[in-house]
Formats: C-alpha cells, structure tokens, sequence
C-alpha cells in the first residue's frame, strides 16, 4: 500500500508529463465517465495533487477527475501514445503530443466540479495532507494537541486517514522511532514535549521519505552504511521491519508487535518509557 511519499512522487511524474499541456486525446472506460471525453479533449492539465490516497487531476475548465487507486490502481506514463504491455485493465487515458498518461485498475474514478472537492465524501474525512505544500507544522501539532484524539491509541491515530493523511505503516513506526516515543499509549499521555516532538517528525519523516524515494533514516547513517556496502533493506529505516537487527542509534535490538492487525517495530532502548 504506498503512502503519501510514493503518492506525491506519483503526481510529481504525471505533472512532468501532463501539466500545462493541451489534451489531445482523453479515453474513459467507464460508461458514466464517456461524456467527458469530447469536454475535456483541448483543455490544459493545470495541475495534479495528492489529497490523502486519491489523485486529483484539475483541469483547465474547472472540471477535476478524482481516481483512488485502492490496491491494484496503477499510473503509468509513455511516450506519444504508446501503451505499455500490461495485463491489467486500462481505466483512463490521457494524452497530449508528446506524453501519455495510462491509469489501470482503479475502480473509484469521478469527474467532479472545482467546488464539489471538499465535499467529496473520501476527502471531507482527511485530516491535513502531510506532505501538501500549504500544510505547515502549525496544522500537524493542532491534531496531535485537539481534544477529538485524546483519547485514541497513538498506534491506531497514526494510520487514520483524518487525523492526518499520508502516513502508512512504515511511517507509522519510523515517526515514533524519531520522536523517542513509547508505542504503548494514549494520545492524552504523551507530554506537550512529546507531541511537539511527534509533529515535527510526523513532518520531517514524510518529507524525508518523499525527497529520498522512501529512506527515512539519517543521511549521516546511510552514508556510513553504504560505505560498508550494506543493503538498502538494512539502511533505509530506524526501526520498519528490522526485528531482531541493532538500532542504528544505540545498538539494542529491534522489537516488533502486532496492533490492530499490523505490526509495529521500535527501539525498547530508545522509546519505552522506565
Ligand atoms: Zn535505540
């Protein structure tokens, strides 16, 4: 399942290859979507964003397609035309004179007005887009401080959607990790200090992993790791799914646990409290 690091890449590709130029061509395998074939051909791409796990494409003429990709929904894009040999079942395509944008397999795809998007029933229970341009810390360090979450297990309030969107599972641990926090509590029993510290990392992490093409650790750790010639699999995180390995940080061994039907990896030495 890819989080908002690998969304907000996705939308990154399909801008360098959709945005500002002219459709010349639009296909729709939808029934209801088919109107919108002859309405949108000639208009401009202005621009594609990630809201939570959905992709939003805005068109020139207020009109903007919503697509989740759910599990199996996949973007890819070629050059003039060409479509890529895949098995999978095209759903939308978009082109233009020099690029094509391919969208396979997504089962939830809508053509919305402009002013319907806060209204969209997925979008209206997102809590602020962690790695959104306009989303500032201020936003992140109000749901960890607002009385609505208090009560939530941090475990479980990490990977809902409307507290704050983009984050997954590795993010999930790897933010605890940075932040010296203690996996086993409420949201009410963190300290100011501590929220504080989760936002930021909430923040930073996110960023990181976005920038980096999904590494959270430490660049200073990577650095030294590759140097001697370790994996991408054992320097890319602090704590995500190295069980058993030595912390980066203090040389204890990871520990995982399952929460709610997933798993969680921390450092006993680095995060629990006395
Ligand atoms: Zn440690």
């Amino acid at each position: 399942m890819p989080e908002g690091p690998e969304i907000w890449r996705t939308t990154d590709s399909l801008n360098k290859a959709l945005q500002d130029k002219t459709i010349t061509d639009l296909y729709f395998a939808f029934d209801e979507l088919k109107k919108y074939e002859t309405k949108l051909k000639g208009e401009k791409v202005d621009k594609i964003e990630a809201r939570g796990k959905a992709i939003l494409t805005f068109f020139d003429n207020e009109l903007v397609m919503y697509s989740h990709n759910q599990l199996y929904g996949k973007w890819m894009i070629s050059p003039n035309g060409a479509q890529p040999d895949t098995n999978r079942s095209l759903r939308v395509a978009i082109h233009n004179e020099d690029q094509s944008a391919f969208l396979y397999s997504a089962s939830q795809i809508e053509i919305l007005q402009k002013e319907e998007i806060s209204n969209h029933s997925y979008i209206e229970k997102l809590g602020p887009d962690v790695l959104h341009p306009d989303t500032t810390y201020d936003d992140i360090i109000a749901q960890y401080q607002s009385e609505d979450f208090q009560n939530r297990k941090l475990t479980t309030l990490l990977l809902d959607q409307g507290f704050v969107s983009g984050i997954g599972n590795y993010l999930r641990s790897e933010i605890m990790f940075y932040a010296k926090a203690d996996p086993h509590h409420k949201l009410k029993e963190y300290s100011e200090q501590q929220k504080e510290a989760l936002a930021e990392a909430t923040i930073k992490l996110s960023r990181r992993s976005y920038e980096t093409g999904g590494i959270t650790n430490d660049p200073s750790i990577v650095e030294a790791l590759k140097r001697e010639k370790a994996k991408r699999s054992q320097y890319r995180h602090f704590v995500y799914k190295r069980t058993g390995n030595r912390c980066h940080k203090c040389g204890t061994v990871i520990e995982e646990e399952k929460t709610g039907g997933r798993k969680i990896y921390y450092c006993p030495n680095c995060q629990l409290d006395e």
